[in-house]
């Protein structure tokens, strides 16, 4: 997403489970063909080094170094292979907290992971991450606050659910947000989209998790959700397609 490649790029999928999908291989090769900028984020630092092998040679697809946090319960003990990758990664997650009811038993494990995480991330700096907060924002951003100083690292909230109180609290730290098509469809989160800084928006797919029409979305399915953000917020969707271009200019150039 740096280099020559962004000045070409037109869309941003910035949150897209690239090898959850049977296609890995032709998905990479529809990212770079339809010029869609896509994060490839993992669940396991045991799948970065296949995803960065099956990304090599791409002009449009990045990887990100993971560890989500509903798998942090029976994975804790990959902190270890995540912290040995982390020096050769510019891009981190998915990562983060989730305190939803299958997942909060794990949640001191996930808080212990994710600190450890963000403090590495701040030791080496550089790093741009996409951040899951599933019920429990205050907490990611109290962990943000304390342990990633924004001139360390830029994050990205992905699927963000927060109040809007919340949302005024994470564009204090400098945090961006990644839209998708499934945030849209409720009436809540459509009404917390519309009051976002336009310079802090990006758009995700969060594919395979969000189906359209019954099948897995796919990275080139944001020029839609571009679409809908452009009519949720009454702005022309060519401004706004190139307003997220310069979005993931800034966010990668830190
Ligand atoms: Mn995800």
């Amino acid at each position: 997403m740096t280099g020559p490649s962004a000045k070409r790029a037109k869309w941003v999928d910035f949150h897209c489970h690239l090898d959850l999908y049977q296609d890995h291989a032709q998905l990479i090769a529809e990212c770079d063909r339809e010029r869609v900028a896509t994060l490839a984020v993992t669940t396991t630092p045991k799948a970065w080094s296949r995803n960065r092998e099956m990304a090599a040679g791409t002009n449009h697809v990045r990887v990100a170094l993971g560890l989500h946090p509903q798998l942090v319960g029976e994975r804790e003990e990959e902190l270890g292979l995540f912290e040995k990758l982390l020096p050769e990664a510019r891009y981190v997650g998915e990562v983060g907290l989730d305190a939803g009811p299958r997942f909060y038993m794990s949640f001191e494990a996930q808080e212990r992971v994710f600190e450890r995480i963000l403090r590495m991330c701040a030791e080496q700096g550089n790093k741009i991450l996409t951040i899951h907060s599933v019920r429990a924002v205050a907490k990611v951003l109290q962990h943000l606050e304390r342990e990633l100083p924004a001139d360390r690292g830029h994050v990205v909230l992905h699927w963000f659910t927060g109040s809007a109180a919340e949302a005024r609290r994470a564009v204090d730290r400098g945090c961006y947000f990644s839209i998708n098509s499934e945030m849209l469809k409720s009436t809540k989160h459509r009404g917390l989209v519309e009051q976002l800084p336009v310079d802090r928006l990006l758009t995700e797919t969060d594919g395979p998790f969000v189906l359209v029409s019954g099948a897995a979305v796919r990275p080139a399915a944001v020029s839609g959700t571009v679409a809908q953000l452009a009519e949720l917020r009454q702005v022309n969707p060519e401004d706004l397609r190139t307003q997220i271009l310069t979005n993931l200019a800034t966010v990668v150039s830190l």
